[in-house]
């Protein structure tokens, strides 16, 4: 696509196309001008199997309006052009042997059952395994270790295991069953009635810690660079850290002593541990790892609560008057009470906060007013190649700017990343000034530059 094609004298698609071509850029070559609905028909058809022998692995077709003004007539939906339409081709399914069934603990102690087959060539990269969710899934394909599986990409992302091939089922293909044993901690797993998941019952297993802590440590948490899991992994081994507070205790020294870790890089990750203090408090809230408790909804109570203590009041004083005070659902409200009643919670809370750990909304509305993009409304559209979205949001507000949904008269700027939305046509449409990434980071950096917050002036 050409952004502004008709200042280049291009008036279709395929004049486009063309004009992309002259250029010297690559062209996949498969385009067509179809004149009517059965040829459309007819090239879906052709390439459902022709897509095999393209050189570029493809997931389907999109068809758009050939003329340029035509689409200008037909107009934008809230979310996608009225003109362009994509077909999805069925995934692509390899069949493989099961070579065995791996069984890991993930952060809520679910036993979470992985497929391990002979490596297959799929949608573009090589897929050695897929994961199987629970006993009854396994239970319902009754795929068995040894047995032929179809594999596929689901959303051309994720691999899964299809159906079994029974026809060439060999003869000592064995049944699987998830065992009784925590695999990691050797404590009882077991099924509670109404869950698929097996759990393994010690809350103090180490592959839940480990878990729990990768999250803890992740971007969209408290964001501690260097904290990976080879590291957490020795951290947790040697019992340097017994839960996540722990890591507010670590020592230089300790880390220092870690395998293939260099004096620098120990330095380096002391301070990003130091710098995660300063977290927002959504990041904090989300990282305590409550089940229901997801980064919107983190954001969301911390933005109506604005500190931690507030909403662990709340959160203990019951479910019902959670529900009551503020329409949090049932589902959410018990599993705050649950987390925040629990004694060992308690201390990690005081730990937390004991090291200096944000326990407070960091947006202070009447400071906002000395803030460099005070007042200015941004609107956020297509991806940045250099940070999510939701990190280009949480800057903008640091500086004291506000991120809105939807573009109107009133938007200030509309920064417009890869493969922008219908707000892109409709910024122009209202003639708001659009910022692509590059003037965006720039226009952010210099902003950061002549804001420092005053945690940064404390140092
Ligand atoms: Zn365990």
């Amino acid at each position: 696509h050409i952004i502004g094609a008709e200042s280049f004298g291009v008036s279709t698609q395929k004049e486009m196309l063309e004009k992309i071509a002259a250029l010297g850029l690559p062209m996949q070559g498969a385009e067509r001008l179809c004149t009517n609905i059965s040829e459309i028909n007819s090239y879906l058809d052709e390439w459902e199997t022709k897509r095999f022998e393209h050189p570029i692995d493809t997931d389907g077709v999109v068809v758009k309006l050939n003329r340029l003004a035509l689409r200008e007539a037909l107009g934008v939906t809230a979310k996608a052009p009225k003109w362009a339409i994509a077909f999805k081709f069925p995934p692509e399914e390899k069949l493989t042997q099961l070579r065995n069934i791996e069984v890991t603990v993930g952060r809520t102690g679910a036993l979470t059952p992985t497929a391990v087959f002979d490596p297959v060539h799929l949608a573009g990269t090589v897929v050695r395994r897929a994961g199987l969710h629970n006993q009854d899934e396994i239970d319902r394909m009754d795929v068995r270790i040894g047995d032929f599986i179809w594999v596929h990409k689901a959303g051309e992302i994720i691999p899964e295991v299809g159906r079994v091939e029974l026809s060439k089922r060999p003869q000592d293909a064995r049944p699987f069953r998830l065992p009784a044993e925590c695999p990691v901690c050797g404590s009882a797993a077991v099924r509670l009635p109404g869950e698929a998941a097996v759990k393994c019952t010690n809350s103090a297993c180490p592959a839940q810690l480990k878990e729990r802590i990768i999250y803890f440590a992740s971007r969209q948490a408290m964001d501690i660079s260097g904290l990976g899991e080879r590291i957490i992994d020795q951290l947790v081994e040697k019992r340097l850290i017994r839960d996540y507070a722990d890591i507010y205790a670590l020592k230089e020294e300790a880390i220092a002593g870690l395998d293939r870790l260099a004096e620098k890089s120990a330095r380096n990750l002391i301070s990003a541990i130091e710098k995660s203090k300063s977290r927002p408090l959504g990041a904090v809230i989300n990282a305590l790892g409550i089940s229901n408790v997801g980064e919107k909804t983190a954001n969301d109570l911390a933005e109506r609560y604005r500190s931690l203590r507030a909403l662990e009041k709340i959160s203990r004083e019951s479910e019902r008057e959670l529900e009551l005070a503020d329409g949090v659902g049932p589902v959410l409200a018990q599993s705050l009470h649950a987390w925040f009643s629990e004694p060992h919670n308690e201390g990690l809370l005081a730990r937390l906060e004991a090291a200096g750990v944000n326990f407070v909304s960091n947006e202070p509305k009447a400071e906002r007013g000395s803030m460099p993009w005070n007042g200015l409304k941004f609107v956020l559209t297509g991806e940045l190649s250099s940070m999510t979205r939701a990190q280009a949001g949480e800057r903008i507000r640091a500086l004291g700017g506000e991120t809105l949904e939807s573009v109107s008269k009133k938007t200030s700027f509309v920064v417009v990343g890869e493969a922008p939305g219908g707000k892109y046509a409709k910024a122009r449409k209202l003639g708001v000034p659009t910022l692509n990434e590059e003037e965006f980071l720039k226009k952010l950096n210099d902003a950061e530059e002549n804001n420092s917050p005053a945690t940064e002036v404390m140092k």
